[in-house]
């Protein structure tokens, strides 16, 4: 009898052993075939069942994207493939936090994943958030408001996650692990069925996991490490192309190499001047530019 091949996606890695989602939905613990065949959580791989009677991953997919805990000088420790999507979660408690919302969106330029805001707790919204965040629409970004306690949002959040293998980012406190929940209703009995499928590896609430949404046209990769992956480093190109907005206006300066500082016939800053840039987007380039020199 030769071996059966069949395709499935990793839903969360043990090392040598890896729990795939079959096309029904099912769960298998796989073992990896060869110490080089190191696959990650949402990876699509080829699987084998063999003579003796196991499943072995036999081969990896091309990956779409790479999520990694990533510094562009220091090596990189891989967390998650495939990812097509960030949500950068803020909420008016603990407070909006456009700098590292912007951080976060050069983060997903460099994955590279498209992007997304979500505004979260809206019933403790007491400022105008539609006017803080309208910037971040303007230059392209989706933004939704959500709440998790009043339940509001859910359906603009459903749209937004629709065909898409999303992470939520953001800083502690914004609402994700509720988000999550709201999402997931079944959390708890999906992480028993994850449990008793891993076998030897033992499945935790630290281990980055995708979960399918409900209605299968989806999914979420969560753990506490894909949340805060953010402590990166990256190169100036990757710093620039973080700032899609200047993207347009960059080729008019005077200087081909212009770094938007204090370079004469710099395009950017009369963009700034002129109101077509953010003055808060153009403050938090310079800060990291000037961070990125220091170093
Ligand atoms: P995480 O650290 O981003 O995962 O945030 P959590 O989901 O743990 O939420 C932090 C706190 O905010 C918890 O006490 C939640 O109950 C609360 N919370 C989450 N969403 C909302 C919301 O929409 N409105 C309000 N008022 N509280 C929320
Ligand atoms: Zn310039």
């Amino acid at each position: 009898m030769t071996d059966i091949f069949q395709q499935a996606q990793v839903v969360a890695n043990y090392g040598s052993l890896v729990t795939v989602a079959m096309e029904d939905g099912s769960l298998l613990s796989c073992k990896c075939k060869k110490k080089s065949l190191r696959p990650l959580c949402g990876d699509w791989i080829s699987i084998q069942f063999t003579k003796q009677q196991e499943w072995l991953v036999d081969s990896i997919a091309p990956r779409k994207s790479l999520l990694t805990r990533h510094s562009y000088q220091k090596t990189e420790r891989p967390l998650a493939a495939n990812i097509t999507q960030m949500i950068v979660v803020n909420a008016p408690e603990p407070g909006f936090d456009l700098q590292l919302t912007d951080h976060y969106l050069i983060a997903a330029k460099s994955i590279p994943v498209q992007a997304a805001l979500l505004i979260n707790k809206l019933d403790l919204a007491t400022s105008p958030w539609q006017e803080t965040f309208s910037l971040y629409e303007q230059i392209g970004y989706p933004v939704i408001g959500t709440s998790c306690k009043a339940g509001d949002g859910m359906k603009s959040l459903a749209d937004l996650l629709h065909n898409q293998t999303s992470i939520l980012v953001g800083k502690s406190g914004v609402g994700k692990s509720s988000l999550i929940k709201k999402l997931l209703p079944d959390l708890e009995i999906r992480i028993g069925a994850l449990s008793s499928a891993s076998g030897e590896g033992k499945h935790t609430t630290t281990t980055t996991t995708l979960y399918r949404l409900p209605d299968q046209q989806g999914s979420i990769i969560d753990s506490p490490g894909v949340r805060q992956f953010g402590l990166w480093d990256y190169s100036p190109e990757e710093l620039l192309r973080g700032f899609v907005e200047f993207g347009s206006q960059e080729t008019q300066c005077k200087f081909s190499d212009c770094k938007h500082h204090k370079e004469p016939g710099c395009a950017i800053r009369k963009a700034v001047d002129d109101g077509r840039i953010a003055q808060s987007r153009y403050k938090h380039y310079l800060q990291l530019l000037l961070n990125q020199s220091a170093r």
